[in-house]
């Protein structure tokens, strides 16, 4: 059906709380996507840091159609295939342990039980994680929340403030909200659930002084190792070490937002590993499941076991779909080594916008990167746009601030194809 059809029922019948640019896609394939009339469009955006092996990449179709033919859904009362499979992957991942993961790997491949047991056991001090499938990012987000309030509660530390940092998005509930210290995101939706406080990202002295002033009433610091929505904005090594030490000081726990940052994109398995800090809980979605939905909170196992029956839920988390998707995912991420992969192309696409005459600041990791243009360069929606019209798909996080998240597939002709369309649109 055409783009003119599609354009007029969506205006008329799907609420408008995004502004759309005037394209249909109908299929993708690796980097590219393909519009109604056929038009190949390079795609730095992937849904969102969402298809992190590209468009109909052959591993999570196959795993989709599959599992679609067997087993779609049949709630969390029963045991079902690669949940728990992904969740022993995820435990690895969380120790930044690749080679764990690749033994897991490895036994998949084989479709070896006994090899996948024994390279899942952990190995004397090996820190165990536990998951908790969810939907979205945001869903995993209040997870995590109502995982260190629990936390707090068990341990009998009185603590149920959670400290969030201004700048940083943690999804659109009101919970999620209220965690994200951004008015313009909030104002218009006033009551807000309440037990947040703000602090200034990479503010040591402001986070010290809340912890002094309001210590005993915290029970976590919750980041985003590298701020996303709000234009990719990393976390210092300092300041994630000033919120770890304070935090456990209080008994408290660190929560890291690994929803855009995560699952290799900034050249570890999660971001927070960059700065050599190990969080308590992860929040995950985006990217785990290459386009299915699924979000996921990952806590070392004395926190998680606070859970228990009847403490949290979602019927559709972790549904056999889902985690069939993510298994297929997270092995082919092992498997291609993709956060060396990530790393190093991601380090090229900076150099190559460094370059640009019109390019004030590149910041970011791996292949997710953000970069601010002069002023002269115009809105940097109006630039996406042309982009657009020159077959490169891309996002802006505010009208001086381009971002960048494409498949973790990505090569570094992708990276010149785009460096070449941004030389034309901003030239
Ligand atoms: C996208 C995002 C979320 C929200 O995820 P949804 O799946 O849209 O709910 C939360 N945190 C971060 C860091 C994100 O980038």
């Amino acid at each position: 059906m055409s783009y003119q059809y599609q354009k007029r029922l969506d205006d008329a019948y799907v609420m408008h709380t995004y502004g759309r640019l005037p394209v249909e896609f109908v299929r993708g394939e690796g980097m590219e996507l393909f519009d109604d009339a056929g038009r190949a469009y390079r795609d730095f955006l992937a849904g969102i840091g969402v298809c992190s092996l590209g468009h109909n990449h052959p591993a999570v179709t196959r795993a989709l159609t599959e599992q679609a033919t067997k087993l779609t859904s049949v709630s969390n009362y029963f045991y079902t295939e690669h949940r728990g499979e992904v969740a022993a992957l995820l435990s690895k991942l969380a120790n930044d342990d690749l080679d764990g993961a690749r033994a897991l790997v490895a036994a998949l491949d084989a479709a070896d039980e006994g090899a996948f047991d024994a390279a899942a056991s952990p190995k004397p001090g090996e820190r165990v994680w536990k998951t908790f499938f969810a939907n979205s990012g945001a869903e995993a987000n209040e997870g995590a929340m109502k995982l260190a309030r629990l936390f707090a509660r068990r341990q009998g530390n009185g603590g149920n403030t959670i400290v969030c940092l201004k700048g940083g998005f943690h999804g659109r509930t009101l919970e999620t909200i209220a965690a994200t210290m951004q008015d313009w995101l909030q104002e218009s939706f006033t009551p807000l659930p309440g037990g947040f406080i703000a602090c200034e990202p990479n503010d040591v002295a402001e986070l010290r002084a809340i912890f002094d002033r309001y210590g005993s009433e915290i029970c976590a610091v919750m980041f985003e190792p590298i701020q996303g929505e709000s234009g990719v904005h990393p976390l210092t090594p300092e300041f994630l070490r000033a919120a770890d030490e304070l935090v456990h000081g209080v008994g408290g726990l660190t929560i890291s937002d690994e929803v855009q940052a995560g699952v290799f994109r900034c050249g570890a398995p999660f971001a927070v590993q960059l700065a050599g800090v190990t969080p308590d809980i992860m929040s995950l979605a985006k990217g785990i499941a290459g386009g299915m939905t699924m979000g996921a909170v990952v806590a070392r196992a004395e926190v998680a076991d606070v859970f228990r029956p009847g403490d949290h839920g979602s019927t559709f988390g972790g549904s056999a779909l889902a985690v069939a998707a993510a298994e297929a995912v997270l092995a082919e991420l092992v498997r291609g080594d993709y956060a060396a992969h990530a790393a190093s192309v991601g380090a090229y696409l900076a150099s190559r916008l460094e370059e640009l005459p019109q390019v004030t600041e590149v910041r970011g990791a791996g292949l997710m990167r953000g970069c601010d243009l002069v002023e002269e360069a115009g809105d940097a929606h109006d630039v996406v746009a042309r982009l657009m019209a020159e077959g490169v798909i891309a996002n802006a996080t505010g009208v001086r601030t381009l971002r960048f998240l494409p498949p973790l597939i990505c090569e570094r002709e992708d990276v010149d194809v785009l460096i070449a369309a941004l030389q034309r649109v901003l030239g």
